[in-house]
């Protein structure tokens, strides 16, 4: 990291800043094609950090081609693994030397706290390029077990051109999830950022560049997504899309794919993850630290949230009372003071829809035991206090609907069949994490509940080794990370010779 995380140090580290601000098409930054620029926002203070290029169809199709010709030059797509891996690990390393610049870009645009940006989310963000870069060259194909007259090899090929569409919430790392297995598996990239949050991976276009990435591999268009968004989905030059984000965008990703080229369509979605605590609970200071760091990490704008706290009757006053007071020492602020845990929301709209939320669960009869108000207004940010609601059904508004924000649902149980049944009373089905002492309860409950990870004593998406991804209407036909995102990235083709 290239500046202490401390408060004067971050300062001068924010005036230092230069930001990329045009779109990056065929290894050159440049305007949008229409010359429109959009302001970026800082969520901590109302005020705009810089003009963005506000590319639409037109940069699309142009970032579209260039990735075509790169994939068809076979610059990147034929390489010998083992190079790509050289290539890709200098990109890695150039990432990590500017990792000081990437986690304050997120901080600013995102509210996100500088210390999470510094010590999780860029060492996540080296670490995931790392890993995939590494992974490329350790990969065989197969042979299939025909007989002595044929050959059949089964061989891995990359897709063609990638369409990443990502959201705000992650920014440097969610490009990192999606362009670290693409690239390695030989993929042209074209990459739109959430428009809250352009900074981070325009400046990783530079640092790819810079690594010897070739032109046209990796391109990225800022913009909206109803224009720019849109126009990778259905823009039939794009063989697949890999997308993070809501649901109800995610629905219109594999619209776009119908009705243009039938592009395969990954998608990472939404979440309203349990977290379990059983009659039987190891430590229950152990399991208060995990519930809010997992109900209230990243102010709660986390897919894996676990917005609903499912808490045996027997255990639940007591690990309510210790939840609220750990979560009352999660200092809400600037965040870029080392010392804040909470940021800000990501913009007003959201942080209306959170404060809806709110008013929702009092309205419905839950009982606020924590927080409930917007805060620090006069910052001219986007602050709300941590919230707890007790005495929550599961049929409620805050229990049903992914929130993005601060807000815990605790709701009590009476058996353990009881508790999976609310557990998984939801369309959603991303995550999950249960506390039990008894190895048998873990077992049969981790297995019970239908979510794509599901931790034991703990809160925890897993590493780089394991997959990411949900179930039901929280992902489709995917995962991020380990080996299975690399395969995601690439096509299967059978060869089949006649030898005799
Ligand atoms: P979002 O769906 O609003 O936006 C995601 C991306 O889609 C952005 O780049 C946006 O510009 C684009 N987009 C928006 N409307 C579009 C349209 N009509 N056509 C094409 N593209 C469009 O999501 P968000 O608010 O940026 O992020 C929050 C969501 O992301 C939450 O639901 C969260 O759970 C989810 N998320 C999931 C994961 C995961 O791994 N499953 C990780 C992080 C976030």
């Amino acid at each position: 990291m290239n500046f202490k995380l401390e408060s004067t140090a971050i300062q001068t580290a924010v005036a230092g800043l230069k930001f990329r601000t045009q779109a990056f098409i065929n290894g050159t930054f440049a305007d949008a094609v229409s010359g429109k620029t959009f302001v970026t926002e800082n969520p901590a203070t109302g005020r705009p950090i810089a003009r963005i290029a506000e590319g639409d169809a037109a940069d699309v199709d142009c970032a579209v081609k260039a990735a075509r010709a790169a994939f068809e030059s076979g610059s990147w797509s034929r390489r010998k693994p083992a190079e790509r891996k050289q290539t890709l690990l200098r990109f890695a390393e150039l990432v990590e030397a500017n990792a000081g610049e990437l986690a304050l870009l997120d901080c600013l645009e995102a509210g996100k706290p500088i210390a999470d940006c510094v010590n999780i989310d860029l060492p996540d963000t080296v670490a995931c390029l790392r890993w995939h870069a590494e992974a490329g060259d350790k990969l065989y194909d197969r042979v299939s077990p025909t007989g002595p007259e044929n050959l059949a090899l089964i061989l891995r090929e990359p897709v063609g051109v990638v369409g990443c569409v990502v959201p705000w919430n992650f920014p440097a790392q969610m490009v990192a999830w999606k362009l670290g297995p693409a690239l390695a598996a030989g993929n042209s990239v074209v990459l739109k950022p959430a428009e809250q949050t352009s900074l981070s991976a325009l400046c990783m276009a530079g640092l790819a560049a810079e690594a010897g990435l070739p032109a046209g591999v990796f391109n990225v268009v800022p913009g909206f997504g109803p224009t720019a968004g849109q126009a990778i989905g259905r823009h039939p030059g794009v063989d697949m899309v890999a997308f993070t984000g809501s649901t109800e965008v995610g629905r219109l990703f594999l619209r776009y794919a119908a009705e243009s080229n039938l592009k395969r369509i990954i998608l990472e979605c939404g979440g309203k993850s349990p977290q379990v605590v059983l009659a039987d609970p190891p430590d229950l200071d152990l399991v208060a630290q995990n519930v809010v760091n997992s109900a209230f990490w990243n102010m709660g704008e986390n897919c894996s949230c676990g917005s609903r706290l499912i808490v045996h009757q027997s255990v639940k006053d007591d690990l309510l009372d210790r939840i609220t007071k750990l979560a009352g020492t999660w200092t809400v602020g600037d965040p870029l003071d080392p010392a804040t845990r909470v940021g800000s929301m990501i913009e007003k709209p959201h942080l209306e829809k959170v404060l809806g939320y709110i008013a929702a669960g009092k309205a419905d009869g839950a009982k606020l035991a924590l927080g409930g108000r917007q805060i620090l207004e006069t910052a001219g940010g986007y602050f709300v206090e941590v919230t707890i609601f007790d005495e929550v059904t599961n049929a409620m508004k805050i229990a049903r609907e992914e929130i993005f924000g601060p807000v815990l649902s605790v709701i009590p149980f009476a058996t353990e069949a009881e508790a999976v049944a609310i557990a998984n009373d939801t369309n959603y089905g991303l995550a999950a994490s249960l506390y039990t002492r008894d190895l048998n309860t873990a077992h049969r409950v981790a297995r019970a509940i239908r979510a794509g990870t599901v931790s034991v004593n703990c809160y925890s998406e897993g590493d780089l080794t394991t997959p990411f991804g949900g179930f039901k209407e929280s992902g489709f036909a995917g995962r991020d990370k380990s080996i299975w995102a690399h395969e995601q990235y690439t096509e299967l083709k059978t060869i089949w010779m006649q030898l005799a």
